[in-house]
């Protein structure tokens, strides 16, 4: 078996038994597989294994993978990056996920930019949980009116919240986000039926979200091993 495979097997152990521990079914957690700075070659060999969703976070490093894999016609791109304004169009034409949706303006462009013959752009709104100053998302009380604006927007289905909880070493704070979250996340799905998902979990936090209540983990670094661009220098968006 390759690092690749070996790894990705390892995950899908790790999700089964995170789920099991909650007495919760794998089948209500969906893995993205965040191939963000690695080949399309990578992506393709863990298609193979049956994954089919992928998040990418950099705008050219994102469509470059699209375009090189039309052939893999049930394959799902979701961005999970920050998005700019006058970025939004190639997201909207290429991507059925955008995780990242934390203004008003974005989500307005994203649905008129949406190609009229594409089911509409499936959208998480992100949220500042931890509420650090300059990080992307709305903050939590802040989320039901943008969950609103979303929910009337014709080609926009808004389908649940996303977060990047603190990076903290401390698990019990950590804890306590991850259920904020999981109560904010109840509390407006009640409001909005479309709502499905609440993504959040990463390498290093995965099954304490699953027992927090996440229905998709985003894991980059436990399948497809360190990225070769440091986190303070992407490729260019
Ligand atoms: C990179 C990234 C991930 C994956 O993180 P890992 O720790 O490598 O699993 C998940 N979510 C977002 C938004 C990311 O940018």
């Amino acid at each position: 078996m390759s690092t690749l495979e070996l790894n990705y097997q390892h995950v899908l152990q790790r999700l089964q038994q995170a789920c099991t521990q909650s007495n919760r079914s794998s089948q209500s957690v969906r893995l993205l597989a965040v191939s963000k700075t690695k080949p399309a070659t990578m992506v393709e060999a863990v298609y193979a294994l049956g994954q089919r969703s992928f998040g990418e976070n950099y705008l050219q490093d994102g469509m470059d993978k699209i375009t090189a894999l039309t052939h893999l016609h049930d394959i799902e791109w979701h961005f999970i990056g920050p998005l700019q304004s006058n970025k939004t169009r190639p997201v909207a034409e290429h991507f059925q996920w955008v995780e990242t949706v934390d203004r008003e303006k974005i989500a307005r462009r994203l649905s008129e930019q949406r190609p009229a013959d594409m089911k509409a752009l499936n959208v998480l709104v992100q949220v500042n949980i931890s509420a650090e100053e300059q990080k992307a998302g709305v903050l939590p009380d802040e989320a039901r009116a943008l969950c609103q604006l979303i929910s009337e927007l014709p080609n926009l289905c808004l389908r649940g919240l996303m977060c990047i909880p603190e990076a903290t070493g401390d698990e019990q704070r950590l804890s306590t986000q991850l259920q904020a979250m999981q109560a904010l996340y109840q509390q407006l799905a009640a409001e909005f039926p479309a709502m499905d998902t609440l993504s959040m979990g990463m390498s290093g936090d995965m099954e304490l979200a699953i027992a927090c209540g996440s229905t998709e983990i985003r894991i980059g670094t436990d399948i497809f091993g360190a990225r070769d661009y440091p986190a303070n220098n992407p490729p260019n968006n």
